[in-house]
């Protein structure tokens, strides 16, 4: 899937502080984009298999993943 160049931009941020690695952006992620670090936090693993649709941010019970515009 070809993403639009504003699409591109974003880039999928976890916020560590907050994240208490309960896999749910991962499990819910439709390209298994997300990955565990060496803490089992979810972490941005595949950014070329993200297709930055926000399902995760949306289901973080944390609120710690963002979407963010890479200028
Ligand atoms: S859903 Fe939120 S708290 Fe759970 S692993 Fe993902 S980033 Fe961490
Ligand atoms: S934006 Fe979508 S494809 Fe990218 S990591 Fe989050 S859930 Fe997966």
């Amino acid at each position: 899937m070809k993403l639009t160049a504003d699409k591109q931009k974003l880039k999928v941020c976890i916020n560590t502080s907050w994240c208490k690695a309960c896999g749910i952006c991962i499990e819910f992620c439709p390209k298994k984009a997300l990955g565990r670090d060496a803490d089992d936090k979810a972490f941005w693993e595949h950014p070329d298999q993200c297709i930055r649709c926000g399902i995760c941010a949306e289901r973080c019970p944390d609120l710690a993943i963002e979407l963010i515009k890479e200028e």
